[in-house]
């Protein structure tokens, strides 16, 4: 599905090159043909974590010594493209391995290194992050859950909405007040595996406009009892700081999923332009049709040289946070135009449910909103003007 002209991008290697064969290859047998059946159930079977723990592609760029692939984020940058070319936008596994495990890793004691990495490379654990609650979502500052010390443990309190894994998910980074006096400097990461707290209560799989088999989910936290060691890290009130360093890599997640759907988006566009007739000949041949998807094509190409180039810099470790903002909102709206375009483009068709591009238009419309809103991206983007 190699639908831009572009050249490769300066940090392709064999290496990769082998593991994005590998991945198409594995989500085309393994994944791919339980879409409909996940689609209809509104949720991912929890064996498709273990399947991809054992296809190596959980935690692809969390070093060897803690289970992890030993790659870097080249290596989940490939698998991401490979999840949003093969439809599944739903997947989890982008959050988990590019979100929750570098959490640990970079802040991280070796104990909980140790103790939490390898089996979230297998897919024994499956991760979560929940920073968001009812009255907190963009202002992050103002979260109310509190963990709060007494004796030689934390306890937790508080509910947390829209969390991505939801079900699934058993261990989870939870966003919480150490100290509610304070703002960001009161805020701390805590750790919570699931099966060992008390207190702890999955809330319903929220219903929504798309992403039909996400278990985004509610979560509560009621006088749930933490041990000391959940805190991440060793230090509290560096929840904030924490957040602030990792979202780079966190936009530049949303960003690769954008480009890969826009790719998905123009190939089945493509590909149904020349087989649908109109007055007597495929509708391609309107020059309408080929000045849509000539301008889709141009914007997309100039959406995936600016991606791979800021994926260079991530790797570099030199992309700063103003053009990881410019890279989520630019492409994920751009994703929005260009699968609405595209599904006009099927007519009727593009209105069904059975149809791709009908399930890429509900899905895309997320992308603009979560992981900081593209309106926030425009606020950081603007600090620096
Ligand atoms: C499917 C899905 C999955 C999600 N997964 C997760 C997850 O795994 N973990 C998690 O913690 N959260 C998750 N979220 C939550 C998501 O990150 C939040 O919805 C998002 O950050 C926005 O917060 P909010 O919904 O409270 O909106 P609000 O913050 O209330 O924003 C409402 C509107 O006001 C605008 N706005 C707010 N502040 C400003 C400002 N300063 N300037 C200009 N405009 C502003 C926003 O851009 C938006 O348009 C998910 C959400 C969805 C829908």
């Amino acid at each position: 599905m190699e639908v831009l002209s572009v050249p490769p991008p300066s940090w392709m290697t064999e290496d990769l090159n082998m593991l994005q064969e590998q991945t198409r290859k594995f989500l085309a047998h393994e994944l791919v043909p339980h879409l409909e059946e996940w689609h209809d159930k509104g949720i991912m079977d929890r064996s498709a974590w273990t399947k991809l723990g054992e296809a190596g592609l959980l935690c692809a760029g969390i070093p060897e010594e803690y289970g992890g692939a030993g790659g870097s984020f080249a290596h989940e940058t490939i698998i991401n493209h490979e999840f949003a070319l093969a439809g599944l936008d739903s997947i989890g596994a982008p959050l988990h391995s590019g979100i929750v495990a570098p959490y640990i890793l970079n802040y991280g004691t070796e104990e909980q290194k140790k103790k939490w990495l390898p089996r979230l490379a297998t897919g024994e654990l499956v991760g979560a992050i929940a920073m968001s609650e009812p009255g907190a979502g963009s202002d992050l500052q103002s979260v109310r859950t509190t963990a709060i010390k007494t004796g030689n443990g934390y306890v937790l309190n508080g509910s947390k909405t829209f969390i991505t894994n939801g079900q699934h998910a058993n261990l989870i980074i939870v966003v919480a007040k150490t100290d509610p006096t304070q703002g960001a400097k009161g805020t701390s990461l805590v750790v919570v595996e699931t099966d060992e707290t008390p207190g702890f209560r999955r809330g319903k799989k929220l219903k929504k406009l798309g992403m039909d088999w996400a278990d985004t989910s509610e979560l509560f936290f009621d006088d749930a009892k933490l041990p000391a060691e959940a805190l991440l890290g060793t230090e509290e009130g560096q929840g904030f700081v924490q957040l602030m360093r990792d979202l780079p890599q966190e936009r530049m997640i949303v960003a690769t999923s954008a480009i890969g759907m826009i790719e998905r988006a123009l190939s089945l566009t493509i590909d149904y332009v020349k087989e649908r007739k109109a007055f007597g000949k495929p509708i391609i041949e309107y020059q309408n049709t080929q000045f849509e998807l000539a301008e889709c094509k141009t914007e997309a190409t100039i959406g995936r040289v600016f991606h791979d180039n800021c994926v260079e810099r991530h790797l570099k470790k030199e992309l700063d946070t103003t053009t990881a903002s410019m890279a989520k909102y630019w492409l994920s709206d751009l994703q929005n135009k260009i699968v609405d375009r595209c599904l006009q483009l099927f007519g009727g068709y593009g209105f069904m449910d059975e149809y791709p591009i009908s399930r890429m238009y509900r899905d895309a419309r997320v992308q603009r909103i979560y992981a900081g809103t593209n309106e926030i991206m425009k606020v950081v983007i603007a600090r620096s003007l």
